[in-house]
């Protein structure tokens, strides 16, 4: 298998001197083309911090992460910029639309910011639109959508355009359980078609979508087993809320 995705001896501290704090500790991982990781592990404890830079969105203070076998910190900033517009899909917890920007034209930014020409962006926006069940509202602006619709289009921005690695945390968190699982099915036939995911999540329920999950505790990743059992046993042995 090819890592799409390799993490290797990633630490990341933030801050410094008295106010430093440790986040990430020589975290190696990888991920291959197609396969779904979920990433579970108390609040605190370095998911994360793991996600954004997984996504080249921060840099890690040791350590190197490498995209398709090409070490991030040897490219410019612009071929970063270049390579996360292109190739990575995000979606985070305030999901990060732009306020003065229709439903439609958030999703298809980043594809005409790449070249696409406008009428082939909206076409295929449209259609990942349709996919989630919000094609009646591409001309909304986000102020005019709910949460869980503000969600699903910052869904649909991330898997547009064929991306080859898509970061989600927890993307199904404002959703209800129908929405919830819709949104895994798009991941999971996104990963068929080639995509690599990683996905941090409190729901074991979520998590058992995973190829394979990877348990984060206080900035180490303690279990990459590739046989997943027993969500449930590693949550309580934590204290953590089941959903
Ligand atoms: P999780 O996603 O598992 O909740 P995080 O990666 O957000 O964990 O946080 C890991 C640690 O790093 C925590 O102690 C958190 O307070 C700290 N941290 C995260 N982001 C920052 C930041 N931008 N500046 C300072 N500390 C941060």
């Amino acid at each position: 298998m090819t890592a799409l995705l390799e993490l290797r001896g990633v630490s990341k501290t933030y801050g410094a001197g008295a106010a430093a704090v440790p986040a990430l500790h020589g975290v190696d991982l990888c991920v291959a083309t197609g396969e779904l990781v979920a990433v579970m592990g108390p609040s605190g404890s370095g998911k994360s911090t793991l996600l954004t830079i997984a996504g080249s969105l921060e840099k890690p203070t040791t350590g190197e992460v490498l995209f398709d076998g090409t070490p991030l910190s040897g490219l410019s900033p612009n071929d970063r910029a270049r390579l996360r517009r292109r190739h990575i899909g995000y979606v985070f917890q305030d999901f990060n639309l732009l306020a003065g920007l229709t439903a439609v034209e958030n999703i298809t930014m980043p594809l005409e910011l790449d070249g696409l020409k406008a009428k082939q962006a909206r076409k295929e926006g449209m259609r990942a639109l349709e996919e989630l069940g919000l094609a009646d509202r591409a001309g909304s602006f986000p102020d005019e959508l709910s949460g869980g619709m503000r969600q699903r289009v910052a869904i649909a921005r991330a898997l547009i355009g064929q991306r080859r690695l898509l970061l989600a945390d927890e993307p199904t968190g404002a959703l209800d359980s129908d929405t919830g699982e819709g949104v895994m099915r798009l991941i999971r036939s996104a990963c068929r078609a080639g995509t690599a995911a990683v996905l941090v999540t409190h729901d074991a329920q979520l998590a058992s979508w995973a190829d394979r999950v990877v348990f984060v505790r206080d900035g180490l990743v303690v279990d990459t087993s590739s046989s997943f059992e027993g969500p449930e046993s590693l949550l309580s042995s934590d204290g953590e809320p089941e959903r």
